[in-house]
């Protein structure tokens, strides 16, 4: 019997296990050694001078909004093919979100399309590196510069992934990471902030600790009884048991997205010239951190719809996933910003053709085969 291929699946290692009991068994449980340590090995790996643990990707890109001091009247544009969370970012602070259009070719944002929605309310532009695949930062780093306006990355897809020879994490201002388990590396939940500069660290770092100055831990190095709060800050802490799980499993990072690439040429090789399957158009000069598998499917002359696909793909042991239900038409951002459908006809076009298949490093190429035969065949059955 064929075991169930997940869409995305953690890989927990025995020193992963034995770097958590020893901080188990260790003085300092949070605030403690491991978080500086993950953060530095963070900022060796991605090249950014200033990296930021914390409890999740969630909050990696409130601290961006609050660290940017996006308020109630800025807007910030980010796509609408997102996890939720980029855009409820910016809610959070009380800022507008104002969704733009996609390219349909990579379905990353579109440069030309974000300038048109810039205003004088104009705080920030959040760029998403959709299924792991940087966006065009050359274009939106000379447009946010022109127009005065910060950029921020959604890297949540793409750790790993390189830009023209530079690093994700270095490509904006501040680019966000989540280590959710479906993610490149996992600390169960926890998230990372990197920073260009200093300023932006230093108000993220206020921003997981209460808006606190110190820590419980610099406190007692400083012998400092008392302590100020200077902002409204949340408990966005990473612990020292999560910082050690992802310190371990950063260590293995390069290895497994060299084996995302891997898995993602056989999928190309095994789709080329399918009149039904198309996939996502690979950009020069670009390394993609794969996250995601994502293709697209003609479901106007397939035999089967998304829906019917997605059941048949499970009794087949396939875990086929489908990201994401559109922001703007989330029934919470249509009561709060009256969005509606029709206001991005690209990003809606496009969204109702992809699906997600199966994309991990402990994917074998037979399992990639099996998956790429059964879709093949389910596509084309008639009846
Ligand atoms: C996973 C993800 C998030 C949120 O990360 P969490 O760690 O689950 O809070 C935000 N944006 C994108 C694009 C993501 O994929």
């Amino acid at each position: 019997m064929e075991k169930f291929l997940p869409y995305g699946r953690q890989e927990i290692s025995e020193e992963d296990i034995r770097a958590v009991t020893e901080v188990l068994k260790s003085d300092w449980l949070t605030t403690g050694p491991m978080v500086p340590k993950f953060e530095a090995a963070f900022s060796e790996f991605t090249k950014a001078p200033h990296s930021v643990a914390v409890s999740s990707g969630t909050a990696a890109l409130h601290a961006a909004m609050f660290a940017l001091d996006i308020k109630a009247g800025d807007e910030v544009i980010v796509p609408s093919l997102t996890f939720a969370a980029t855009a409820n970012a910016v809610v959070y602070q009380g800022g507008t979100p104002v969704f733009t259009e996609i390219k349909p070719a990579d379905l990353l944002i579109d440069p030309n399309d974000v300038e048109k929605r810039i205003t004088k309310r104009t705080k920030a532009i959040v760029a998403v590196d959709y299924a792991g695949n940087p966006c065009d930062y050359d274009s939106l780093k000379s447009i946010a510069s022109k127009h005065g306006v910060a950029l921020v990355a959604d890297a949540c897809h793409a750790i790993g992934g390189n830009y023209h020879g530079k690093p994700v994490g270095t490509l904006a201002d501040i680019s966000c990471f989540s280590f959710h388990p479906v993610k490149h590396i996992t600390t169960a939940e926890g998230g990372m902030v990197t920073a260009m500069k200093e300023e932006y660290a230093a108000r993220a770092k206020l921003f997981r600790n209460h808006g606190i100055t110190t820590d419980h831990r610099e406190r007692s190095e400083k012998g400092l009884l008392n302590y100020e709060m200077v902002e409204l800050g949340f408990n966005y802490r990473l612990n020292d048991i999560l910082c050690a799980l992802g310190l371990s499993q950063l260590s293995k990072l390069k290895e497994w997205v060299a084996r995302r690439n891997e898995i993602a040429k056989k999928y190309r090789e095994l789709f080329r010239g399918n009149e039904l399957i198309s996939c996502l158009a690979e950009c020069p000069g670009v390394y993609n951190a794969y996250h995601l598998f994502v293709v697209k499917v003609d479901f106007a002359r397939a035999a089967i719809t998304r829906e019917k696909l997605y059941l048949k793909l499970k009794e087949n042991k396939i875990g086929m996933s489908f990201h994401y239900p559109l922001v703007h038409l989330h029934p919470y951002y249509r009561k709060k910003f009256q969005t509606k459908e029709g206001a991005l006809p690209i990003t809606e076009a496009e969204n109702s053709k992809i699906i997600s298949l199966p994309m991990y490093p402990g994917l074998t190429n037979q399992d990639v085969s099996r998956i790429s035969e059964v879709l093949i065949n389910l596509l084309n059955q008639n009846g």
